[in-house]
């Protein structure tokens, strides 16, 4: 069930994700390249260590690299215990991997 608020934080999530992503490429880049890593097998090798993480740790971990998304999260959830809408919840990390994967780094980092 969605309705307004839910189609609006969606909007947001999205946003949200956008910015983050540009910065956590930034810091990719950076950290690969002064360790002297290939970005992209970096990033490859960070996005499985996230695929293995327990859910707690990888939230947390969520939080502090995407504080936007996060703010959207918590909003989500408060809709979400208020209307009874259902939110992200579930699929999250798949989601997070996925689009890490495809669109915010892997995939366009092969792309240069
Ligand atoms: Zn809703």
């Amino acid at each position: 069930m969605r309705c307004a608020i839910c189609e609006g934080l969606a909007r947001e999530l999205r946003d949200a994700w956008r910015s983050d992503q540009q910065d956590i490429r930034a810091r990719f880049d950076e950290t690969a390249r002064s360790a002297g890593r290939d970005p992209e097998t970096f990033l490859f090798q960070w996005i499985t260590s996230l695929a293995r993480m327990p859910d707690g740790d990888f939230d947390s971990l969520q939080s502090a690299r995407y504080p936007r998304v996060d703010e959207v999260r918590r909003k989500w959830k408060e809709h979400e215990t208020r209307s009874g809408h259902s939110g992200l919840r579930s699929g999250w990390r798949s989601a997070f991997i996925f689009d890490t994967v495809m669109r915010g780094g892997y995939g366009s980092l092969r792309g240069r």
